[in-house]
Formats: structure tokens, sequence, C-alpha cells
């Protein structure tokens, strides 16, 4: 969004949605900022395939859902299909493998298929899911190259389904309420970002350390928060990324896995961004904003919450909830009401982010610049 306009921002969030926004308060500013949580209107029913960590998140979180809940489930482990089964009140003739989730187009009682697999595996289930007629919302990144993701894209158009990506935190409050700051045009003229995303990653066996179920390493997993923060930050979409790649540990961080990657970012109006992405660095969490009349930091910007947030004039104290009860309640408004996020989510925006991965991983291979063209 760039218009400067507050009244536009409320005008264009009231317009994309049937149902009623909530209106929060920021403490110490006293502004009323817009949460965009809708609590009326049908229930999205939602299965949720690949029983791992995160959709143990997202399966609490959605407890708390008014307009979302689980009515299926996908798994390759009886045991977890059946406990997940008891636990969430999902009948047994709504629980599949993925041999037989195909079928789960007879299935009346879901409307979505969430993708929450190894990222190799996006492509094939959010594929899998459309042709079963379902829509689809997939875990970031959407795929392992943008070949893929216009796949997913094409396949999910052709059956007349909608592709959402996972980035809950296009709904996380603070977040909204700087890039509303932003338009309102309190920043000044954007000229930097700075997104810190890492940490130190555990087990070498896991899937995230394996280059054919994870596509890459720190980047794809915990940098994509600062390719896509930069986005959605700035305002713009960039046109040119260079990127330098640092790696200490070969035996855990094989070839096509990196450990670190510094990467800047230029976008049209001459804003830079400066990034870095680690799976080898603690405490990396951190986005920044400046603009020439004023600065928006959030520390921390992406964990689970609370994300705190500050600017140049006082601390954002916007409410902490479930990110994931949020997002799947506003992804039900998008998806059955057809309402507009202020940030999107669509496939489309899963492939942006795709693309200048691609960008930063052969501009690390080549050391030479890369010139985008996203739009
Ligand atoms: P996980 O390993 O905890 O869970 C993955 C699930 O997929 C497991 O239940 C596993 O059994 C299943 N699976 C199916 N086929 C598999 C195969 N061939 N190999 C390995 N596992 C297989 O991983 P996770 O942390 O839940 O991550 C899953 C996805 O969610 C990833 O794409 C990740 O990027 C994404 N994620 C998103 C967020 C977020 O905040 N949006 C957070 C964490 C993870």
């Amino acid at each position: 969004m760039t218009t400067n306009s507050r009244r536009y921002f409320l005008q264009r969030l009231l317009a994309s949605s049937v149902t009623i926004p909530f209106l929060y308060s920021s403490v110490a500013s006293g502004k009323t900022s817009v949460l965009t949580a809708n609590q009326q209107g049908p229930t999205l029913r939602v299965a949720l395939m690949g029983l791992g960590d995160y959709a143990s998140r997202v399966a609490e979180a959605m407890q708390s859902c008014k307009r979302a809940k689980i009515t299926g489930l996908i798994s390759g482990t009886p045991a977890k299909l059946q406990q997940w089964g008891e636990k969430y009140q999902v009948p047994e003739d709504s629980r599949y493998s993925y041999e037989n989730f195909d079928s789960i187009r007879d299935n009346s009682n879901i409307d979505v298929v969430y993708v929450i697999t190894p990222n190799a595996l996006h492509h094939e289930h959010t594929i899998r899911a459309a042709k079963a007629g379902k829509h689809v919302i997939c875990e970031k990144p959407m795929a392992l190259d943008v070949k893929e993701g216009q796949e997913m894209i094409d396949a999910c158009a052709q059956a007349g389904v909608k592709l959402l990506v996972g980035y809950r935190m296009h709904f996380e409050p603070n977040t909204l309420e700087i890039i509303q700051m932003r338009d309102k045009g309190e920043l000044g003229k954007i000229t930097f970002f700075q997104g810190l995303s890492g940490f130190r990653i555990g087990d070498p066996s896991q899937w995230r350390l394996n280059k054919a179920l994870a596509g890459g390493g720190s980047l794809v997993d915990i940098g994509i928060y600062s390719v896509n923060g930069a986005r959605y930050m700035v305002g713009e979409e960039p046109i040119w990324v260079t990127a330098q790649e640092t790696k200490t540990d070969t035996i855990k961080f094989k070839d096509g896995v990196d450990e670190t990657i510094q990467f800047q970012l230029g976008f049209p109006s001459g804003a830079v961004a400066s990034c870095l992405s680690s799976y080898n660095i603690d405490h990396l969490d951190r986005f920044f904003l400046s603009g020439d009349k004023g600065f928006a930091e959030l520390h921390p910007a992406n964990g689970y919450g609370p994300i705190k947030g500050r600017t140049h004039k006082n601390e954002l104290r916007m409410p902490h909830g479930a990110q994931q009860t949020l997002q799947m309640d506003e992804m039900a408004a998008i998806i059955l009401d057809g309402k507009q996020p202020i940030i999107p989510v669509d496939g489309i925006e899963g492939l942006k982010d795709v693309k200048i991965m691609e960008a930063i991983y052969q501009a690390c291979a080549t050391g030479q610049k890369q010139e985008l063209k996203l739009l």
C-alpha cells in the first residue's frame, strides 16, 4: 500500500470486509488502531496436513478461533490420527493418510487443507489438495523454486480454489500499526530497513538441514521473515539484490544448506534494506525501519509473541493473543467472504519471496548484483 492517507487505509479495510473489524486502542499512543479480526460469518472448516510441531501450535490456537475449526486431519502416522482425532473431535471418516487424502474431495465438511509438511512437499500436497477441490493454506516457504510456486498458483486457479500462504505476521497488530503510521506519513520518506532473522539450530539430523526436504538452509526457513518483512515494512517491491554467504561448519551445513547469509535489497524509491539470515547466530529477531521523520522498531519482530514495537514517538503496546488464532479467523474471512487483507497472503505474495530467495542464492553463488522483476 503506497498511499499516505489514514482515511484510505480505513476505507480500504472496511470496504474489504462484510463483517465488522475490531478496534483496539494502543495504550501508549492513545490512538485507535485497526486489528482486523472478523468474528462474524460462516466457519472455515480446516483439514490440517502434517501433524508436527507447527501444526500442534496451530491446532491449539484454533481452539480459540471464532471462524475456523479443525474438521479434518492428514498424517502418515495412524497413532497420531487417532490421538488428534479424539483430542479435536475429528471423526474417523475425516482422517486421511498421505496415500488416500485425494478422496477428501468427497468430504463436504472440509473447505481448506492447511499444508504444514516439510518444504519440499508443499508443491505436491498443494496441487493434490487443489485437484480435490479444496482451498489451500500452505506454510512458508511456499515452494522450493519459482517453477514449483507458479505450478501451485496455476493448479489452484485451474481448480477454482484459493491459495494462501501461512504468513502469520501479516495480521500482527504491532506490525500493522507501523504500516499504518508509515502510510500516514508519520515516518516521512522511508530510507532504510534492517531485518535480523536467525537462531542456532540444534539436531543435525532434522529435515531442516536436509537440502532435499528443506530446499535450502536458514534463508528459506527463518531469513524469509526478513525477505518478506523488508517488502511490507518498506511498502515497495525490491528491484535488485546483492548477497554474501558465510559458512563456518561444513559438516552441519552441507552443500545447498546455507548457514549465514547477509543480503541487501534496493527499492525503486532509493530505500535500501540490509538483512541477516542465520542458523548459527542467536537472538536475531529484529526489524528496524527508518524514515526522514522518524523510525519504527519491532523487537522481537517475528517470534510467536508478544511482539514488541516502538517508534520515535512511543512504545507500541498492541494487545497480544495467539497469532495463529488471528491468522485463521482472518483467513476464514479472506476465503469465505472475499476479504482483502492489508498485506497480501496469496500465492503471488508467496511466489515473490521465492523469487527473491532464488536471486539471493544466485547472488551468493556469482557475487553479482541480481536485478529483480516482481511486478
Ligand atoms: P515438523 O518436522 O515438526 O513437522 C512436519 C510434519 O510433516 C511431521 O508431522 C512429519 O511426520 C510430516 N511429514 C510428512 N512427510 C514427511 C517426510 N517425508 N519427511 C519428514 N516429515 C514428514 O516441522 P514443522 O516445524 O512443523 O514445519 C512444517 C512446516 O511448517 C515447514 O514448511 C515450516 O517452514 C513451517 N513452519 C512455519 C512456521 C510459521 O510460523 N509460519 C513455524 C514453524 C514451521
